[in-house]
């Protein structure tokens, strides 16, 4: 019996030898490279699936303070096989090209406010599906002046659009279906859009000084999540988030802020996390609306200061449990699925 373990061993220990040493042979690393090529041009089996779901990815999970491995602010909301995507902050486009999303499918682009960690790479995201094909501008609802924002990046972007168009030729990339289309929000005005099924309600909340700052509910065949954008707990996430099957919430953890403040030596960062403790929800408000809005799950994102390990998020969720146990501090690539004709939250993350 021994020597039979003792035989197993050395074959094992022999495979990975020359399952390694062959890693150094050319036509083993050119059929990895293919694989891995395959991988990267290809769409996530993920998206467009036979199942019909009302579907959330998280694409940017951190607030404008540093955690590395994080984007900014970023929601992708899947209804059927459209996409919809909420606020596209610094990063969180990278994470949608190694997500594989088919950013064809992508039918609009939504922003809560005008922050710059909620906007910074609408560029991006256009060119992304401008690549892929998109057979008109790119759809962008938001606040009053967000046609400032796209017209200003249409600006910036004029002679890339112009270069890529005569380089690439208008069968891929035509001059037609560069730019934005921007469409403005009103609070509680029903968006609509081609995706059958499909409702988008904008609400305004309070990020003051910021102007129009608004959250969004999305109703899919009666499965539902709500986006809070940022904000106070100014009581309008609550009335919104009314039975949702799903709050997608913001938060603050003053007592944290306050600790970092309190060591750190830079007067200007001193003052920037006192000032921005007035615009957030703490997080355990947060929880307190999710309960009382009688929702089914929380999954917080945009966290200040956005933990950056497990005693650090540890610390920030402390006491969350008591108030509401069903939450799930979200990372880039947490997806929760709610099937269509079904009560089921299914959690995961892409990767
Ligand atoms: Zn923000
Ligand atoms: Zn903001």
């Amino acid at each position: 019996m021994k020597n039979i373990i003792k035989i197993t061993l050395a074959l094992i220990f022999s495979l990975l030898v020359i399952g390694y040493a062959s890693l150094n042979l050319n036509f083993v690393q050119d059929k990895v490279f293919t694989f891995g090529i395959n991988n990267l041009v290809g769409v996530n089996s993920t998206f467009l699936d036979d199942e019909d779901s009302l579907k959330v990815v998280v694409c940017g999970s951190r607030s404008p303070l540093p955690s590395p491995g994080r984007a900014e602010a970023c929601i992708l909301v899947e209804a059927g096989d459209d996409i919809y995507i909420f606020d596209i902050g610094n990063g969180s486009v990278a994470n949608l090209q190694q997500y594989q999303i088919p950013f064809i499918n992508i039918k609009g682009v939504f922003i809560t406010h005008m922050h710059s960690d909620h906007i910074a790479e609408l560029p991006e995201l256009h060119l992304q599906s401008w690549v892929q094909g998109r057979d008109a501008p790119l759809s962008v609802y938001g606040p009053e002046g967000i046609n400032l924002v796209t017209k200003g990046f249409e600006l910036a972007y004029s002679a890339d659009y112009s270069y890529r168009n005569e380089h690439h030729g208008d069968d891929l990339m035509p001059l037609n279906t560069s730019g934005f289309e921007a469409i403005v929000v009103k609070d509680k005005r029903l968006i609509k859009t081609e995706t059958d099924g499909l409702e988008i309600i904008p609400f305004v909340v309070d990020h003051h000084p910021v102007n129009h700052a608004f959250g969004f509910r999305v109703n899919y065949k009666g499965r539902s999540v709500v986006i809070s954008g940022d904000t106070i707990n100014d009581g309008s996430v609550q009335q919104y988030a009314k039975d949702a099957d799903l709050l997608v919430h913001s938060a603050i953890n003053i007592d944290v802020l306050e600790k970092i403040r309190k060591v750190s030596h830079n007067e200007i960062l001193n003052k920037i996390f006192l000032d921005i403790q007035t615009y957030h929800t703490p997080i355990k408000e947060a929880a307190k609306i999710a309960k009382n809005a009688n929702v089914k799950h929380l999954l917080i994102y945009h966290a200040i200061p956005t933990p950056t390990n497990d005693i650090f998020e540890d610390v920030f969720y402390r006491g969350v449990d008591d108030i509401f146990p069903n939450y799930t501090p979200s990372v880039d690539g947490t997806i929760v699925v709610l099937p269509i004709g079904s009560n089921e939250i299914i959690l995961d993350e892409l990767n």
